[in-house]
């Protein structure tokens, strides 16, 4: 039995509570853009709305490589300034979410087969690091495919060595979650004085007389009514949905979104397998792609192709697995990998400028911010084109620059320096997690999970277990997560569906065994008692999570509840 059904009784007004307040700005889309951009105008003390249809960091954001990155490639293109504002934001985020992002080093092996020879390589490097004079990161290295540099194990031995010359290392950062990321800036904003809203799909606008406020429709989500929100400013930060929020709107401002799918794989690690992380030209077409170590996976990716189809059915085709797996082979001898080994795949689409006529790889990954007023009119409108995940926060203090100055409001980017809310660990914070951890009997390891994926926030995980000592048992043995993680989840970082929790807000979908093993079924009663659904309505969640799972090739399953079990509601 559970305790706790807080979320189903606020769940009665969660949108219709904002219908009669006029909001300066009103944000649609709560990927990391959107919810950048939100913490950015909060912190400014600017009276702001998020409204995302699905969950917070559900779309590119979590389909992307997981890097915090200058873009080494991207100098190819002579993006210069691209580079520097990305390298300039990765040392940002290692001060500012130390919890949530890591230095990663990568080791790009150079073949006599390279379009891009060891020389041009260093060259790269050596401007990459000239642009990046203000890091805390190493520079980059080299070292030739000598004898002597194997014996001493200067050269990854997992690496084909046939015709191997040399390997030049450089480091850029890891986002491990960038889910998270999403969340926290979320959470960051909310404490700032931000409303956020998922599940919450805007389907139209009404842009009144311009001088006054502007109508969005919404539909909650969840529960199916419409309501309406009104804001004197509209920020369409839909990522790659961005031409169809501005239609849905009636915002003819034509097509701006080129966006290009990118897939990746997990395979499971292996022995004898890559110690760090590699960034190496495809044979096939030179496209440099990635394997990273990434929890107890190999990510391997990515792909990069134009695509128009289904938003909501993309999804990695046989022929980009084949295509990833023949480079995989042939950089990693011996192992014959084949979609059997192929753990878990997913993909997303970029969010780029609709650049027609150049190539996919050449399409700039540079951010516009469009203001309305001037293709349609509409006053007080923008659309937000393209943007990394490394250069969020960038992005959202020029927007934030951009609205204030519209909004006729004298403000500083308050971001360059906050820290989010995960990344304050002080010695009192520490002393308070002890004795929590004191209290509720949790174990060291459990302990060391909660500061690795909470930060600071730990803390708060377990101060939320209050009088449910429930809570802090173990999910599965094996594994450090307790149930504490899911009731966070669902109270205080908005979680609303089962996919939310294990791929959002939690690790544990991506446990082979999907974390839970035998503990299935007592998941799905929590989160149901915590978000008061029926039998029928767990059943159908559970139902999607399946979906999403089999849908990306998971080869494994949650344990399924059983049809005679009846799930014991709180
Ligand atoms: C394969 C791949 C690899 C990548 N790798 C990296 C990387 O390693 N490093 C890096 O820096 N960048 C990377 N990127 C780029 C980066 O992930 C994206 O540019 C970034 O996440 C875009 O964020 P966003 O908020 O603009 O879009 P999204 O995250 O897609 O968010 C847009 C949101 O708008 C919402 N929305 C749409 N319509 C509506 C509506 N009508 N009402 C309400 N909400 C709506 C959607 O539900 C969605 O959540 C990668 C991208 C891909 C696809």
């Amino acid at each position: 039995m559970w305790k706790g059904n807080k979320i189903s009784k606020q769940n009665i007004s969660r949108v219709g509570q904002y219908s009669k307040q006029v909001f300066d700005v009103a944000i649609i889309g709560g990927g990391i853009n959107g919810a950048g951009i939100a913490l950015d105008l909060a912190l400014r003390g600017v009276k702001t709305i998020l409204v995302e249809k699905k969950d917070f960091g559900w779309y590119a954001t979590s389909a992307s490589t997981k890097l915090i990155h200058g873009g080494l490639r991207y100098l190819e293109y002579f993006e210069l300034a691209l580079v520097r504002e990305s390298l300039a934001e990765r040392e940002r985020l290692l001060s500012n979410a130390p919890h949530l992002v890591h230095p990663l080093k990568l080791n790009v092996p150079v073949f006599k087969h390279s379009k891009r020879p060891a020389w041009m390589v260093r060259a790269g490097l050596t401007l990459y690091d000239i642009l990046s004079y203000d890091k805390s990161l190493p520079n980059h290295s080299y070292v030739n495919n000598s004898k002597k540099n194997r014996s001493k194990k200067l050269i990854e031995p997992a690496l084909n060595p046939d015709g191997l010359s040399a390997i030049c290392s450089y480091y850029d950062c890891q986002v491990p979650f960038p889910e998270r990321l999403a969340t926290e800036l979320v959470l960051g904003a909310e404490e700032a004085g931000a409303k956020v809203l998922n599940y919450c799909e805007v389907i139209d606008l009404d842009k009144g007389n311009g001088n006054h406020c502007h109508i969005l429709e919404v539909k909650d989500m969840l529960s199916g009514d419409a309501h309406t929100i009104q804001a004197r400013k509209v920020i369409n930060a839909g990522g790659p949905f961005v031409d169809m929020v501005n239609v849905s709107m009636g915002e003819a401002i034509g097509r701006k979104m080129g966006g290009t799918k990118g897939s990746h794989l997990l395979i499971k690690k292996f022995e004898g397998g890559p110690k760090e992380a590699i960034y190496v030209e495809a044979r096939q077409d030179y496209r440099p792609y990635f394997i990273i170590p990434w929890l107890d996976y190999y990510l391997v990716g990515t792909t990069d192709i134009f695509y128009d189809g289904d938003m909501d059915a993309v999804h990695a085709t046989s022929e980009e697995i084949k295509y990833l797996l023949n480079e995989l082979n042939f950089l990693i001898p011996g192992k014959s990998f084949s979609e059997k080994d192929v753990v878990y795949t997913y993909s997303g689409i970029r969010p780029l400028l609709y650049e027609p006529g150049k190539k996919e790889r050449s399409v700039t990954r540079k951010h516009i911010i469009l203001d309305h007023e001037k293709t349609t009119g509409a006053k007080g409108v923008y659309s937000i084109i393209g943007g990394k995940l490394t250069t969020y926060r960038s992005l959202a203090e020029e927007t934030g620059d951009l609205i204030c100055k519209h909004l006729n409001m004298k403000s500083k980017c308050p971001t360059r320096v906050f820290k989010l809310p995960g990344a304050r660990m002080t010695a009192e914070i520490r002393s308070k997690i002890t004795d929590l951890q004191a209290t509720h009997h949790i174990a060291d390891v459990t302990i060391a999970h909660l500061i690795e994926f909470y930060g600071s926030r730990a803390l708060n995980v377990l101060a939320n277990i209050g009088d449910r000592p429930e809570l802090s048992k173990l999910i599965n043995p094996e594994h450090p997560e307790i149930y504490a993680e899911i009731a966070y989840a669902v109270e205080v970082e908005h979680a609303r569906s089962l996919t939310d929790i294990f791929f959002r807000r939690t690790d544990l979908g991506f446990y082979e065994d999907g974390s839970t093993g035998s503990a299935g079924l007592q998941i799905l009663q929590l989160i149901s008692s915590l978000l008061g659904w029926t039998p029928e309505q767990s059943e159908v969640k559970y139902a999607a999570l399946l979906e999403t799972m089999s849908r990306q090739g998971y080869q494994h399953q949650v344990e399924a509840p059983k049809q005679s079990e009846e799930l014991v509601l709180a």
